[in-house]
Formats: C-alpha cells, sequence, structure tokens
C-alpha cells in the first residue's frame, strides 16, 4: 500500500460501470490509486461499482462522452463503448458517434492535461471478417463499411485513426490495445453476448441458441488476464503505442463452447440453430506474439476455470 501511495495517480475510466470497465476501476483501487468511473450507463450498471463505491478513493460522473469532458486526472482508459453486438446495433448512430466523437474528446482531454497517458480499448472487429488467420496486429482487416457491424468496427477504426494521429500531431503518449473476445463476471444478463448467454440459457434449462451451425470459431479470454494486459500495457515506456492484440489464442468453435457450458452447468438444455447475423466473423485467434514479447504478458486462465468462476456469478444473480 505505502508503495502504490507513492505512485498514486488519478485515473479515468470511461465506461468505467461496464463489464471489462468495472474489473479495471478495482484492479486499478486495488493498486491504490485514485479513480474517476465516467459513463452514461447505456450497457453498464450499478450494480457492477456497486463493491467500489464506499470507497473514498473512487468517483462515479455519469456523463456521455460524445459531450466534452473537464475533469483533472493524470492517465485515462477509454473504454466507453457499446461492446456486445445486440448493443452496438441496436443505436448503431450513437455507437459511430461515441467511437469518433468520444475519442475525440478524450484525446483533447488528454492534449489538454498536459499530454497524459491515454489507453484505447480497441478490438479485434478492426480485422472484420479475417483473410488472414490467426490475427496479427499488421493484417489490415476486411470490413463490410456498409453493413450491420461496421458501426462498430468502423467507429473503432476510426478511433485508432484518431489515436495514431494524436500521437504524430500531438506527440500524445497513446497506447492502443486490440481486445479480443472476453468474458467473466459482471456481464449483464442481457448482455447478448455468446458466453453469457449460453450460462444464462443452461442455468435456466432454455434452448442454447447457436447461430448458423456453430462451426465458426472465437478464442476467448478470462477477464484477470486482460486487465493484467491493461496495466502492463499502461506501463510501457512511451515509444509503446500499440496496436497490441490482448486476448487468448485458445480457439474453439462456438457448438464446443455450447456443449462445454451445457457439460459444466448440468443442463438438459437442447441446442437450437438460429440463422447467422450477416457479416458475422467465421474465424477470430489473436496471434499475441508481440504482446508477449513487449508487455512480457500471456492468459494463464484456462476456459475451464474461467467459465466455473463465470457459472457461479450467474448463479448468484439468478438467484437474487
Ligand atoms: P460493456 O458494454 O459492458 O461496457 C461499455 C461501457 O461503456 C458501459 O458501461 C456503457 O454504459 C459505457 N458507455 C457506452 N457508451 C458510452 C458513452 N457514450 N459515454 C459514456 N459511457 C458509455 O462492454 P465491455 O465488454 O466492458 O467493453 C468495454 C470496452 O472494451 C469497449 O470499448 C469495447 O469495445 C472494448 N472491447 C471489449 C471486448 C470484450 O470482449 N469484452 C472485446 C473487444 C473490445
Ligand atoms: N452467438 C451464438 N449464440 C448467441 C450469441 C452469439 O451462436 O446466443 C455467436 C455469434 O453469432 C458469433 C459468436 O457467437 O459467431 C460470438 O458472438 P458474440 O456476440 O459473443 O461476439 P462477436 O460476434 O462480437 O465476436
Amino acid at each position: 500500500m505505502t508503495k502504490g501511495c507513492l505512485f498514486m495517480r488519478r485515473i479515468l475510466v470511461t465506461g468505467g460501470a461496464g463489464f471489462l470497465g468495472s474489473h479495471l476501476c478495482r484492479r486499478l483501487l486495488t493498486e491504490g490509486h485514485d479513480v474517476l468511473c465516467v459513463d452514461n450507463f447505456y450497457t453498464g450498471t450499478r450494480n457492477n461499482i456497486l463493491p467500489l463505491l464506499s470507497n473514498p478513493h473512487f468517483e462515479v460522473l455519469r456523463h456521455n462522452i460524445t459531450e466534452p469532458l473537464k475533469v483533472e486526472v493524470d492517465e485515462i482508459y477509454n473504454l466507453a463503448s457499446p461492446a456486445s453486438p445486440v448493443h452496438y446495433q441496436n443505436r448503431p448512430v450513437q455507437t459511430t458517434i461515441t467511437n469518433v466523437h468520444g475519442s475525440i474528446n478524450v484525446l483533447d482531454l488528454a492534449v489538454r492535461l498536459g499530454k497524459v497517458k491515454v489507453f484505447q480499448a480497441s478490438t479485434s472487429e478492426v480485422y472484420g471478417d479475417p483473410a488472414i488467420h490467426p490475427q496479427v496486429e499488421d493484417y489490415w482487416g476486411n470490413v463490410n463499411p456498409i453493413g450491420p457491424r461496421a458501426c462498430y468496427d468502423e467507429g473503432k477504426r476510426c478511433a485508432e485513426t484518431l489515436f495514431f494521429d494524436y500521437w504524430r500531431q500531438y506527440e500524445l503518449p497513446i497506447k492502443v490495445a486490440r481486445i479480443f473476445n472476453t468474458y467473466g463476471p459482471n456481464m449483464c444478463l442481457n448482455d447478448g453476448r455468446v458466453v453469457s448467454n449460453f450460462i444464462v440459457q443452461a442455468l435456466k434449462g432454455e434452448p442454447i441458441t447457436i447461430y448458423g451451425d456453430g462451426s465458426q470459431t472465437r478464442s476467448f479470454c478470462y477477464v484477470d488476464d486482460l486487465i493484467e494486459g491493461f496495466i502492463r500495457m499502461m506501463a510501457t515506456d512511451r515509444d509503446v503505442t500499440g496496436p497490441i492484440n490482448l486476448g487468448n489464442p485458445n480457439e474453439i468453435t462456438i457448438k464446443e463452447l455450447a456443449q462445454k457450458i451445457i457439460e459444466m452447468t448440468g443442463a438438459k438444455s437442447q441446442l437450437i440453430c438460429k440463422s447467422l447475423p450477416a457479416d458475422d466473423p467465421k474465424q477470430r485467434k489473436p496471434d499475441i506474439t508481440k504482446a508477449k514479447h513487449v508487455l512480457n504478458w500471456a492468459p494463464k486462465v484456462s476456459i475451464e476455470d474461467g467459465l466455473t468462476k463465470t457459472i457461479h456469478y450467474f448463479e448468484k444473480i439468478l438467484e437474487m
């Protein structure tokens, strides 16, 4: 604690009441920092940050990052953006505005504060439906610019452009992480992403909804591993800008994931197939060579251990 206090900083986390943001706020508080959580509660919830509210080093500001932000902080993590396809497609214009105008507001704030470090939660979606597998950082991607996922994919791509232009034009220290599918406690019951959907369906004994034939792949990272990657990336020297892939390279098909969750929960659920959403990527797996080399980081939590913790979390939530 004493050591933490010596290096204590006031850190802004936009999207701090969301799934990843709430874990990041908790981790930063544990390290002895002051945390300012900014969120408009579009997909984030008060419940996620409830255990943090009694901490005198934690503050919450209800604010939409599409409006300029006037706060004093030493570092910024920009996580504000819906991340689940259901939610980002529900208000697609707002999704693009959040990622583009929101990033501009966050970057302007970082400049005004004397060029403080700013971290961007980018995404594997910048690779779209990738033609290169596994995905390496220098792959430019395959995104449909007019499809239903574009508000998010192109919004995040434009945000990366802005981050790198602020770095070139203002020498702003930036850290761009490309996050691959991450799961864990504090995902909302109605989040809509596959891990929470399957676990909640299994625990309720409802049919498990597989979109398409379930042969598409993803590579799932447990949240604690990811947050460790964030912290390591933020601690790097100025010359480390990213982009750096952060994710677990352990690739599985969606059908295998469903079977695993049924087995682990002991559910009697049937698998039912629904239509595959437009532009749904067929495969996804991060190449994390760069993260290993630059951050000395690799995920440690197995899918079985991560799912066990996540299943326990949803069991408790469903009992409430
Ligand atoms: P989430 O939806 O749980 O959290 C997003 C948070 O941002 C919510 O609290 C939401 O209310 C807030 N928010 C949205 N728009 C806002 C706005 N205009 N102003 C202020 N707050 C706003 O999603 P998450 O999984 O925690 O994702 C966090 C970040 O990480 C997002 O930027 C997302 O794109 C990125 N990311 C996540 C994953 C993943 O697998 N979880 C993968 C790739 C990228
Ligand atoms: N998916 C599914 N059933 C669901 C939710 C998602 O089969 O109830 C599929 C979805 O079509 C995609 C994969 O699971 O192929 C991952 O979806 P998610 O929304 O979690 O993330 P993303 O598509 O953004 O990677």
